[in-house]
């Protein structure tokens, strides 16, 4: 290896740009890699070229002072970054610079050197970055739906939550923790299951819906899409996906199922519902073997109160008949209003054999008989005295699994008549065949 004090070959293959220069600002050496980063051809061109680099080279002016004024304050200058002109082409790079001053044995100043890197390619990716970075945040301020990161062990990492209120303070609380540590979200284990098959599956998902306490003590309907995230290398990393507030959108379609399958005026089961029900329970007859019971009852003279003390003063009956035979059966039985002031009663699993079904039907339609015979409390009408009601009742034992839901509500109602024919007030057992 040729003896080389000077570190020439250094100076010359240099992937970074190096010189050496006078204190007032000439420069005296430039290596291959600076010419090349100025615009120039050889170090000749460049030195013949240049008069006062510092003057010359950066865009912004003030930097050549607080460059002199640090190598004069330190004796060097470390990642100095600034914008450039490329000397020859006057055009704009962004570079890193380190410099020191060398003095000689006695202290004195001889020059300074330095190295001068072009960092034009990083501060571009880091400028696209932070673009990329504000667009992102801009998204997710102006949208609805919020940004989220799990690890690959699918703790939160990253919760980007915007403006949305109802989750601020959640947001600090989740980091390091995984969505069912949280103890906010209200699945069951089952539904825990799936939320965890999807992320073990390590496949994009849509609108997973789960029901979640806010802050304020509110339920609140989250719905998040995920999809998996992986390095350059292939590796799994994690979960990133967004999450939406659908709330609202769980709360009309909890109305208009309420809507759709129940009676306005008393909150019971409607004609719809109560069908499904009834044809659900003759489906299982075969099944399980057990019997059912199907009540249907009349108010007897209903049309008088409404006559006597208006409309709403019946439509408060109707309701107070609601809640009473609600009272009379358990939670597992349907209580219906088909309309008008007419009501069913289904009742389920009521034993294997008709005897010990009909003797269930009846202590159940005496209560429901005695239920609606105690004063009603109806608005205008005297509360200490009542208003004093009655219904018939028309009683089926369902033991057929052939039979269908309007046939056997066909026969209910001919029972119920002929409570009615033999003078209203009473109960009519269809007779067991
Ligand atoms: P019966 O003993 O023969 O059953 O005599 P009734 O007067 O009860 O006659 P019926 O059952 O045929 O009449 C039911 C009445 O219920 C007819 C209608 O005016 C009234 N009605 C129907 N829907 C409503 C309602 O939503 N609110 C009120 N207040 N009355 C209603
Ligand atoms: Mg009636």
């Amino acid at each position: 290896m040729p003896d080389d004090p000077n570190f020439s070959s250094l100076f010359d293959l240099l992937p970074i740009g190096a010189y050496r220069s006078s204190l007032s600002g000439r420069q005296l050496r430039a290596n291959p890699e600076l010419v090349r980063l100025n615009g120039y051809a050889t170090e000749a061109e460049m030195l013949a070229s240049v008069a006062d680099i510092g003057a010359e080279w950066y865009c912004n002016p003030s930097r050549r002072a607080e460059f002199a004024n640090l190598l004069q304050a330190q004796g060097r200058v470390v990642d100095f970054v600034s914008e450039i002109y490329r000397h020859k082409t006057r055009e704009r790079i962004w570079v890193r610079e380190h410099a020191h001053l060398v003095r000689d044995a006695g202290g004195q100043v001889l020059y300074f050197e330095g190295t001068v890197q072009d960092i034009s390619l990083d501060v571009k990716t880091w400028q696209e970055l932070q673009a990329s970075e504000s667009r992102f945040r801009a998204m997710t301020e102006l949208s609805t739906d919020w940004y989220w990161e799990l690890d690959t062990n699918f703790r939160f990492v990253r919760l980007d939550i915007g403006n949305h209120s109802a989750i601020v303070g959640v947001s600090q609380q989740v980091l390091g923790k995984t969505r069912q540590e949280l103890g906010l979200i209200e699945l069951s284990p089952a539904q825990w299951v799936s939320y965890q098959t999807l992320l073990d599956a390590r496949q994009v998902f849509h609108d997973f819906e789960f029901p979640i306490r806010a802050a304020n003590g509110k339920l609140l309907w989250h719905a998040i899409s995920g999809e998996p995230m992986f390095s350059v290398a292939g590796e799994f990393t994690g979960f990133r996906g967004i999450g939406r507030d659908v709330s609202a959108r769980k709360q009309s379609e909890a109305l208009i199922r309420q809507m759709a399958f129940h009676d306005p005026l008393t909150g019971l089961a409607n004609r719809r519902l109560f069908m499904d029900r009834l044809e659900l329970c003759l489906a299982g007859l075969a099944r399980t073997g057990q019997r059912g019971v199907l009540m249907f009852l009349d108010l007897d003279k209903f049309k008088l109160l409404n006559d006597q003390q208006g409309h709403s003063t019946g439509d408060l009956l109707l309701q107070q008949v609601a809640q009473r035979l609600k009272a009379c059966v358990r939670g597992v039985d349907t209580v219906a209003r088909l309309g008008g002031d007419e009501f069913t009663i289904l009742l389920e699993d009521v034993g294997t054999d008709d005897r010990l079904a009909a003797r269930h039907a009846k202590v159940v339609a005496d209560k429901v008989l005695q239920s609606v015979q105690l004063p009603f409390a109806l608005g205008a009408i005297d509360v200490s005295c009542g208003y004093q009601g009655s219904a018939s009742l028309g009683v089926v034992v369902l033991n057929d699994a052939k039979s269908n839901a309007d046939h056997c509500l066909n026969r209910a109602d001919a029972a119920m008549y002929q409570a009615k024919a033999a003078g209203r007030n009473r109960v009519y057992f269809e007779p067991l065949l």
